[in-house]
């Protein structure tokens, strides 16, 4: 896992009092991703999962059923949505 900072803003998180860890709907590369973890035993950390600080927790948690590149574009930039 990679350390707790906020992906939008870099903040370092007073985890678990500050925000947290969301998990993302799977992209194809993503289920891949898995498939070749479970296949040689390694761990990782996800590339459909990041942490958000209190600040962008909430946003993102409402976000989480889509794919993580498009969540992230619509949390930096609401009006694209
Ligand atoms: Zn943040």
């Amino acid at each position: 896992m990679k350390p707790p900072v906020c992906c939008i803003c870099d903040k370092r998180l007073d985890y678990p009092d500050d925000g947290g860890l969301i998990y993302f709907k799977k992209r194809p590369s993503d289920k891949k991703w898995d498939k070749i973890m479970e296949e040689n035993g390694m761990v990782g950390h996800p590339p459909y999962a990041e942490w958000f600080c209190g600040d962008h927790y909430e946003k993102a948690s409402d976000l989480k059923n889509l794919p993580i590149d498009k969540a992230l574009k619509m949390i930096i930039e609401p009006s694209i949505g």
